[in-house]
């Protein structure tokens, strides 16, 4: 331990300098066992093993370009990985670090759908005042005969909650590259509007 988790997380400590495109943090969200590791590693290029121990999860970036423009994104899948005694604390910190948010909850499993509101509601006491970018994750559409949560109400709580909702299923590939996409135009969308 030892370590300021707010140095090691700063853009400038990871080891790109001579980045010229914006880059971007986007944090995962969601209950275990709903494919949050599995959406990333089918959007992740490298995986950077230098924040991997400096964070204890796993952190994944890689270049995208969307509507013709370059962007960095640096994702970061470390919401469970959190050790106990720390979790509250490292939570917290998760809360606060991401330009972006990816909540998933799993279509076959209600309990991770409501966890997902919770998360949500989490996060705006966290980021009171900002308007950051949240969409809303149904995964594991493939598992039709299991499905608990309906598209409908996954696109209601997004309505009710101000967020993006996107159903993908990472076993199938569905609908990744749109999540990502998607995450990347909201950022955009909301840093002044330029270009259109
Ligand atoms: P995490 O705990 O949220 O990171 O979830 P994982 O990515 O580790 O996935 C948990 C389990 O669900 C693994 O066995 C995955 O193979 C499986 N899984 C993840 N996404 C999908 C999906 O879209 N469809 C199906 N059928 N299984 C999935």
């Amino acid at each position: 331990g030892g370590r300021d988790p707010r140095g090691t997380w700063s853009p400038d400590s990871s080891g790109s300098p001579r980045l010229r495109e914006p880059r971007y943090r986007v944090v995962l969200l969601g209950d275990p066992g709903v494919g949050k590791t599995s959406l990333v590693n089918l959007f992740a290029g490298v995986q950077e093993r230098d924040l991997l121990d400096q964070h204890g999860g796993a952190a994944y970036e890689r270049r995208l370009t969307v509507d013709g423009e370059e962007t960095a994104l640096l994702v970061l899948d470390t919401w469970e990985s959190e050790q106990r005694g720390e979790e509250s604390q490292r939570r917290s910190h998760c809360l606060h670090v991401g330009n972006a948010y990816i909540i998933v909850y799993s279509v076959t499993d209600r309990d991770s759908f409501e966890s997902a509101s919770e998360l949500r509601i989490q996060l705006r006491r966290a980021r009171q005042a900002e308007d950051i970018p949240i969409i809303l994750v149904g995964n594991k559409t493939d598992l039709v005969r299991c499905r608990e949560v309906s598209e409908e109400e996954g696109q209601a709580c997004a309505a009710v909650f101000d967020c993006k909702f996107i159903e993908t299923s990472a076993a199938l590939q569905h609908n990744v590259a749109e999540l990502f996409e998607g995450v990347v135009r909201q950022i955009r969308l909301r840093q002044g509007g330029r270009k259109s």
